[in-house]
């Protein structure tokens, strides 16, 4: 866009180009309403209409990334019409890629801030400091980590913002705009809501109890008091913003009984749950391997084998210790039940069974095995896999790469004199680099990126699809972003720098070699002085 063009125009096309953005949200509205209750005509009408409009206003304003995909919901929802209206497990998982895509394209890291707050899906977070100053060191470090943060001179600045669009969480002080005013805007902003906006509430003294009592109900989150710590308003803001955006849940059906089955696949997709059958339990390890569901759904009785022994034999793999497994069967004999639940099972559910009971524990019973599994393969400090894990995916993604005969690079990364920091800023500023490091990684890289915390301060990336060049892009412009950022801390703020080395995949390489390739390179970067990136096409080929 030129200057010559003039503000009129400048303006013009945001104003269209919000359109897109706004319609886009509408969509993703009604795809995450599927999610929390079930797909209907309604549903079909109302996706198909906020579809078209998006179709429209994308076309018009030439978005052109914004119609292809609205296009692709389009083609899918002819298919779900041609088959009556109903939603099957491959319609799900096409319709949830296209959402994923659609929650992606919101974002252009390059806008001005108040551009990128109209035009971005992730909702902004609104900073009302007395001090205007820290409000716009604040919001500058947000912006670095990918959050649109937007400073407001007073309350009255505040509500404007606010009519134009809710924030997903605002960060206050007590005394912005006066004394006591900052929670009273906090209360007005409040009123008349079902559900109240997150407030992170800031005070430069210790308070007394009943100002935090005041905040609290208010909408306060969390109490910040004496200094506003840049990091810990990142990872509370980081955790309220994040567009929930899950992969559907999947669910294996284990029963001899195809009209039986079908009906517990049709019950379930309506729910939003993608699905598989099994009608011969002796091809159950199999078809856990394929499928890797979250969730299996297993008849009682069926013919040369008896529900609990099958899920007996099941929990004989480490793997899927812990799969919930639910029995279906119209026994209604308490004691059997009890004796089923004692054989590895995890609930009981009789037939004939209301289509909303099903949907409701499956949803329940899948999303908790995914928060514990989630712990088992995840570090507690980062939120980032651990290093066991990572290497697993590393493995996955080897086999992959060979299979399909796409690119794969692996990088790691090391902190550069961490010790150093350590020694001078204490260890828990050290966990602080390590985190947000961790949070600076995933809002950067891609989503089919997987991020370990390998060591220490050792990080480890797994990039299918990438080339090793690319992969040196993208990392290279991390690095150069990260050690930029200035971390708030005492006496002064410091600065951070990473080396990292990359190895791309060459076939018949094993995850090892690659990581050994990977690391050599780390070495190298360490080597040369520090804060770079080293890729060498060459040798990773040398090497194998
Ligand atoms: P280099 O540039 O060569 O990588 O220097 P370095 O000081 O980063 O490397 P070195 O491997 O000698 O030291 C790493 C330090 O990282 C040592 C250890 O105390 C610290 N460290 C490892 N894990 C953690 C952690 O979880 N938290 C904190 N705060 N420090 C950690
Ligand atoms: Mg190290
Ligand atoms: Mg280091």
């Amino acid at each position: 866009m030129k200057d010559s063009e003039g503000p009129d125009l400048d303006r013009l096309k945001q104003h269209f180009a919000q359109r897109v953005v706004h319609q886009a949200r509408q969509v993703l509205d009604q795809w995450q309403y599927v999610q929390t209750t079930q797909w209907t005509t309604q549903t079909y009408t109302d996706l198909s209409e906020a579809t078209t409009l998006l179709a429209r206003y994308s076309t018009r304003f030439d978005q052109q990334e914004h119609l292809a995909i609205a296009h692709a919901i389009a083609r899918r929802l002819v298919v779900i019409r041609e088959n009556q209206g109903r939603l099957r497990s491959e319609d799900i998982s096409a319709l949830s890629q296209s959402m994923q895509q659609l929650s992606r394209t919101g974002l252009r890291q390059g806008d001005r801030p108040d551009q990128a707050l109209q035009l971005s899906l992730r909702k902004p977070v609104y900073v009302g400091l007395a001090d205007r100053e820290q409000a716009e060191r604040l919001c500058r470090q947000l912006n670095y980590f990918g959050v649109l943060a937007l400073t407001c001179d007073d309350p009255q600045h505040f509500h404007r913002v606010m009519r134009e669009r809710h924030p997903a969480v605002m960060v206050l002080e007590t005394d912005f705009g006066g004394v006591g005013e900052g929670i009273r805007l906090a209360e007005d902003v409040q009123k008349g809501r079902e559900r109240k906006l997150p407030v992170l509430f800031f005070s430069h003294e210790e308070t007394d109890t009943p100002t935090r009592l005041a905040a609290a109900r208010a909408g306060g989150e969390e109490f910040y008091t004496v200094t506003l710590d840049a990091a810990s308003v990142l990872e509370k803001v980081e955790e309220l913003t994040r567009i929930a955006h899950q992969e559907p849940l999947r669910v294996l059906i284990i029963d001899d009984s195809r009209a039986q089955a079908l009906h517990t696949e049709r019950v379930l997709n309506s729910g939003g749950i993608v699905t598989s059958t099994l009608l011969d339990p002796i091809g159950a390890m199999d078809a856990l391997a394929a499928f890797q569901p979250d969730l299996i759904i297993l008849d009682m009785y069926m013919p040369g084998c008896i529900g609990t022994e099958l899920a007996k034999v099941i929990r004989q793999h480490e793997r899927y210790v812990s799969v919930p497994i639910i029995y279906l069967s119209s026994e209604g004999d308490l004691d059997k039940q009890l004796d089923a639940m004692s054989e590895g099972g995890d609930d009981f559910l009789t037939k004939p069974i209301r289509p909303h009971h099903l949907i409701a524990t499956v949803r329940t019973r899948g999303a908790r095995a995914r928060s514990l599994n989630a712990r088992m393969v995840r570090d507690s400090l980062t939120g980032l896999y651990n290093h066991t894990h990572t290497l697993q995916l590393l493995e996955d993604a080897c086999l992959r790469a060979r299979r399909d005969a796409l690119p794969l690079s692996f990088a790691m990364l090391d902190i550069d004199h961490f010790k150093r920091v350590n020694d001078t800023y204490g260890h828990p500023m050290g966990d602080r680099i390590i985190r947000s490091l961790a949070l600076f990684l995933k809002q950067r890289l891609r989503k089919t990126d997987h991020i370990g915390r390998y060591g220490g301060e050792e990080f480890a990336i797994v990039m299918p699809y990438t080339r090793g060049e690319d992969a040196l892009a993208v990392i290279e412009d991390i690095r150069q972003r990260f050690a930029a950022i200035k971390h708030p801390a005492q006496p002064q703020d410091l600065s951070c720098t990473f080396s990292c080395g990359i190895a791309q995949w060459s076939s018949g390489q094993g995850a090892a070699a690659l990581a050994s390739d990977a690391d050599l390179s780390l070495y190298r970067a360490k080597h040369a002085g520090r804060n770079r990136v080293d890729y060498q096409p060459s040798n990773s080929h040398h090497m194998s």
